[in-house]
């Protein structure tokens, strides 16, 4: 098995200030970490890797300083870990976050066949959870988003149980390796790190590549070049007012909606 783990470093969003200003991050004001989602993603390779054996690398896409977050990762037992840091990818989007991960994926994967790759559920910054299945579209394997326990590992038939969250409930799946899973923070809690780890992390110098490390890459679709999104505007949202709670089961909050629907119906344009 060898499981693939993409953690992000991310401002610390429990202490980061917002410029009233420009109504942006002002990511000075907070220490980076760990984007908490991929601790847990981590945590979960490593419970697999204790159950059916293997390896688990860490890849991210960040500034030099990102190594910390490799290091911690070494810490909570990955083996080993990648940087991809380059001026081309400065001012990516999550379309070409996940181009140039993907990219990176490949090359992990020609250096050692990839069965798994983890991801969190959402980065505590960005917050589009885009990323995870963005990388599964480019590589062709299967995306599994929310998901709150992995079990059953086949190395035989390559398939894998998996239990995701959806909303009132959760749902049982079965699917093919590889496959990319993206996890709540409900699947495990981090464990305390045993000594060994913390020095090995301590002394644990990380693969970096840039662009050209990488193959077959086609440089438009990196970085502010290869990002369509434009962000018009932030602001906080103002809080909603009114409102009207429903109650019942859905059968009788479907008849409250209809009610409501007739009792306003001047306000739509339906005869
Ligand atoms: C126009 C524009 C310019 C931007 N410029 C920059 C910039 O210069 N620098 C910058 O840091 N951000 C920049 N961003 C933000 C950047 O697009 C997102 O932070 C990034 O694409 C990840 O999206 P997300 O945070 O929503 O991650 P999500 O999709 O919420 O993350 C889900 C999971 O994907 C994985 N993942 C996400 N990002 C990475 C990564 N970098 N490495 C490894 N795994 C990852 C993690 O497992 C994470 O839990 C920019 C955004 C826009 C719109």
């Amino acid at each position: 098995m060898h499981i693939v783990v993409c953690v992000k470093q991310v401002p610390d969003t429990k202490i980061i200030k917002i410029n009233p200003k420009t109504n942006t991050l002002d990511r000075r004001s907070a220490p980076a970490i760990l984007n908490p989602y991929d601790a847990h993603a981590v945590q979960t390779a490593v419970s697999i890797k204790e159950a059916a054996g293997g390896e688990i690398s860490v890849l991210s896409m960040g500034p030099p300083q990102a190594v910390d977050i490799i290091k911690k990762s070494v810490e909570i037992g990955a083996d080993r870990g990648y940087l991809i840091t380059d001026r081309a990818f400065a001012g990516a989007d999550t379309l070409a976050t996940s181009y140039a991960l993907s990219k990176a994926l490949d090359r992990i994967s020609k250096e050692k066949p990839i069965d798994l790759i983890i991801c969190g559920k959402h980065a505590i910054d960005g917050d589009t959870g885009q990323v995870g299945p963005g990388i599964a579209r480019r590589l062709d394997i299967p995306p599994v988003t929310n998901v709150i326990e992995v079990s059953d590992i086949n190395k035989d038939t390559r398939r894998v149980k998996i239990k995701r969250k959806i909303i009132n409930g959760y749902e049982l799946i079965e699917t093919e390796m590889p496959c990319l899973l993206t996890v709540e923070k409900e699947i495990n809690d981090i464990a305390y790190s045993p000594l060994p780890n913390m020095i090995k992390a301590a002394r644990y110098t990380p693969i970096i590549w840039a662009v050209s490390d990488l193959e077959d890459v086609d440089r438009t679709q990196l970085g502010l070049k290869g990002s369509p999104t434009i962000v018009g505007k932030m602001f906080t949202p103002p809080k909603p007012e009114g409102g009207h709670m429903l109650d019942g089961n859905a059968d009788d909050q479907a008849k409250q909606i209809i009610d409501i629907l007739l009792q306003n119906k001047e306000l739509f344009s339906v005869n």
